[in-house]
């Protein structure tokens, strides 16, 4: 039953979400929910943020759907994600233990971040911007948030695995995380802040370098501030080392069917931090084992070598991608 409820949610939100970026979105392409495309008649309040048939309009322009594919595609998220970690416990791990109402509100904490990210991905792909209204908001909710609970992190800011002895000694947690939450919640959420909007600032500024135009906009730094300051660091580095292979996954495809030339960076980047929020248990400790990594400063700082490497490659191939006609490769 609770599954049907947070579905429904999604999907109210979704629509609003709809409505959101339309108005951000005033005088650039908002996408017919302000206006006809083809004849500029306005659109009604009740069809702009919540109706949910396709609109239509006396001219011949073809009826505005998308909204419907915003509400459900956010529904369809909410469920899966609900379900992965209610279900799956995809974020339960031994370090972070919180008390029961607790771990419950991360759920719609999560669920708030992802919403946020729905929003950023409509204008992203509407027309290229992400609005700093939507990034604002988000990182306010989050610092409050992560402050006033002291409890929502999926790690603490630090934990160390060296002297961890299986079945005896668990990992090495600071005493002042433990005696102070708030102040803890606090360092947390900014310490995600601050390498979300370092490390994509340095990867924009690189692939200016190697490319001639920056590969990532500032949209997309002051995306992942917001994400980082929901998620903290170490998924924050996660969701940027996987980011290129979503790219590539989905927007290789994308390129070659529709054969559109720039594919906006945004959303790959909002469904990496999707992904890695509904697989942490699996990152962190299970399968992947991330722990011993981001135990030690060395392989945290050889990791973020190790992505850079891996990105430069990427994006030296993406030049030449670029570069291969694409008519010739569609036929
Ligand atoms: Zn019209």
């Amino acid at each position: 039953m609770h599954f049907v409820i947070i579905t429904f949610l999604g999907c109210v939100l979704g629509r609003i979400s709809a409505g959101w970026a339309a108005v951000m979105l005033v005088d650039m392409n908002s996408g017919g929910l302000l206006d006809c495309p083809g004849c500029g008649a306005p659109v009604s309040r009740w069809q702009r943020w919540f109706g949910f048939l396709p609109i239509r309009c006396g001219c011949k322009a073809s009826p505005v759907m998308w909204h419907i594919g915003a509400s459900l595609g956010l529904g369809g998220m909410f469920l899966a994600f609900s379900w992965l970690v209610l279900e799956a416990d995809c974020q339960s791990v031994h370090e972070v233990r919180p008390d029961l109402p607790l771990l419950y509100l991360r759920l719609p904490y999560h669920l708030t971040l992802i919403t946020l990210l729905w929003v950023a991905t409509l204008t992203d792909l509407l027309d290229y911007v992400i609005p700093d209204e939507v990034i604002y908001s988000g990182i306010v909710i989050a610092l409050v948030a992560s402050v006033v609970s002291g409890d929502l992190q999926m790690m603490h800011l630090w934990v160390n695995w060296d002297d961890a002895v299986a079945g005896l000694r668990g990992p090495l947690i600071p005493e002042w995380i433990q005696g102070f939450h708030r102040l803890h919640g606090l360092a947390w959420s900014m310490a995600g802040l601050l390498m979300g909007a370092s490390l994509t600032w340095l990867v924009r500024c690189l692939s200016h370098r190697l490319l001639g135009y920056p590969a990532l906009g500032l949209g997309d730094v002051t995306l992942m501030a917001m994400v980082g300051a929901f998620i903290g660091w170490q998924a924050t580095l996660c969701v940027l080392a996987i980011s290129p292979l979503t790219g590539i996954v989905i927007g290789v495809p994308v390129k070659l069917l529709i054969g559109r030339s720039f594919v906006a960076y945004g959303p790959y980047l909002a469904l990496s931090a999707v992904l890695v929020m509904g697989t942490w248990r699996w990152l962190w400790a299970d399968y992947f084992t991330l722990r011993d990594v981001f135990s030690h400063w060395p392989s945290v700082a050889g990791l973020i070598a190790f992505s850079y490497v891996v990105l430069c490659v990427l994006l030296f191939l993406l030049r030449i991608f670029r570069t291969l006609p694409t008519e010739g490769l569609r036929r």
